[in-house]
């Protein structure tokens, strides 16, 4: 029965490292019908951003990606957000205490910085492990008596519970992309499991919650993998079977060396989140995926690649065939680099297999901002002949508004070349061939047009490149013919007399 989380904090948007997570959770439960669930972990008040569960939740709904039991869904195994499960943790904090595998320590801020200069002044590092937790100079449960333990919690002074790492070890773990990986128990050290607040840290509540919600498979970020041990560890304490592990590659940077940070996007000028983004406090607004005209079955075709191949040269994928085809084993181990002109050209591939009707939708909201009221038929003409060209639907109207409004100006540069003393007149020879076409087609024209040309024996380009600049206004646009048959004859004539003039 597979049952994975995503289980983000929310202290701000989810970037896209957090999708690339939360998509190989859903495929790998979808691909063995087990269950995604989505858990809140906000247990760190003091990085609390109010409006980020909110990301989250609508992030993973326009990736397609929903989650099966979550806030507010399915609630089985809920309270699905950690502070609403506050009161839970302190339990399974005191059964570590009474079995010998946690211990309190009342040591102040001050004191642990003072124990810190103390090492550095010798050269070394402070910390709090078996080395030293029972030596005296610390002050905690394992060098205090235990009436003087009940009387320093009776007076009110703050403390932690921090796990006591056993020594001597060498633990053996298996991580389903790493494999084995072994560690050697007296180079962890001693962590806070339990705070004075009455708040689990990130680690006792992840295990807890991933026990009680019963997760089968943990599958989270590399940056996780140092805790891996001290999970390891504490799914023992508790004499618990600990799910399956599986650490994803990091993401790195395009260029250069390092992580994508959440910062990369606006330096180097592309989305690192799914949907755009205003922080409160500094007002400063990140693009997002969806806004800047990205379809989301393109966003995660992109990313799924981040990481996992499916091991063949074919790229495309819709969601439901990355379900058949997702597996653990393809995920690599090394970091993947982020390459952002991958996801235009993958949101090109997905521009020629959306349906036109799909797109002609998208369209019309736009040309009615432009103040544009055209007939569906019309623009759905238009989006069958500009659509191979276009990245995104908001290229549409550079690439098709000579097709709603006739040109006023003509391309300078274009019309120097192209526009010689003798243009007019076969222009003029042309609205004449054209008035004569009695079933107005894009292969009846071209057929006049062209056999007029040979007849004539001029050089093509003569006549097609100031006809062009004439009903265009400079040299772009699909087909000649097809712009000359969508616009209709009246309208074609129309533009090169005032082309003419
Ligand atoms: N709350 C952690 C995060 O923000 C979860 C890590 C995990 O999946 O265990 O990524």
């Amino acid at each position: 029965n597979v049952r994975v989380r995503f289980a983000p904090s929310p202290t701000g948007p989810l970037h896209i490292g957090g999708v690339r997570t939360a998509l190989y959770n859903y495929l790998f439960a979808k691909k063995h019908k087990g269950t995604f669930i989505l858990r809140i972990e906000d247990t760190d008040q003091t990085r609390y951003v109010k409006n980020a569960e909110q990301y989250i939740v609508d992030a993973l709904e326009w990736c397609n990606i929903p989650f099966d039991e979550g806030p507010g869904k399915n609630e089985k195994f809920g309270p699905y957000r950690q502070s609403e499960r506050k009161e839970l943790y302190k339990e399974y904090a005191d059964i570590l205490i009474n079995t010998g595998w946690a211990y309190y320590a009342f040591d102040t801020p001050e004191e642990l910085d003072a124990h810190r200069k103390d090492d550095e002044n010798v050269g070394k590092t402070f910390v709090y492990n078996w080395h030293n937790r029972a030596k005296g100079s610390l002050v905690n449960s394992l060098v205090l008596t235990t009436s003087e333990v009940t009387e320093k919690i009776k007076d009110g002074n703050n403390y932690v519970i921090r796990f006591k790492t056993p020594q001597d070890e060498i633990l053996r773990m298996e991580d389903e992309i790493r494999g084995n990986i072994t560690i050697d128990t007296n180079t962890l050290d001693d962590k806070i499991l339990f705070k004075g607040d009455g708040m689990p840290t990130y680690h006792l509540a992840n295990i807890v919650d991933d026990h009680l919600m019963e997760i089968s498979h943990v599958i989270r970020g590399e940056e996780w993998l140092p805790s891996m041990p001290l999970h390891i560890l504490l799914y023992k304490a508790f004499s618990w079977n600990a799910p399956k592990f599986a650490h994803l590659p990091l993401l790195l940077k395009p260029v250069g060396k390092g992580k994508l940070s959440k910062r990369d996007g606006d330096k180097l000028g592309f989305p690192v989140f799914p949907l755009a983004y205003v922080d409160e406090t500094s007002g400063t607004i990140s693009s997002g995926y969806k806004e800047d005209g990205y379809f989301s079955d393109a966003f995660i075709n992109m990313l799924v690649f981040l990481g996992w191949n499916p091991g063949t040269e074919k790229e495309l994928f819709t969601l439901a065939e990355l379900v058949q085809e997702f597996e653990l084993k393809r995920v690599s181990k090394s970091g993947a680099k982020f390459n952002p002109d991958k996801a235009n050209w993958f949101n090109q591939q997905y521009m020629q297999t959306t349906d036109n009707k799909v797109l002609t939708d998208l369209y019309i909201p736009i040309l009615e901002e432009k103040g544009v009221h055209a007939e569906k038929k019309f623009v759905l003409k238009v989006v069958e002949s500009i659509k191979e060209r276009a990245v995104f639907v908001k290229d549409f109207w550079p690439l098709s508004d000579f097709f709603f409004e006739a040109p006023t100006v003509f391309d300078p540069k274009a019309s120097a070349k192209n526009w010689k003393p003798e243009t007019a007149l076969l222009m003029t020879e042309v609205i004449n061939i054209l008035l004569k076409i009695e079933t107005f087609s894009t292969e009846n024209t071209e057929k006049a047009v062209k056999e007029w040309i040979a007849e004539k024996e001029i050089s093509f380009g003569k006549v097609m490149q100031p006809l062009r600049i004439s009903l265009v206004g400079k040299l772009a646009g699909p087909h000649l013919f097809d712009i000359i048959n969508l616009i209709g004859k009246e309208e074609s004539i129309q533009r090169i007399r005032y082309a003419i003039e």
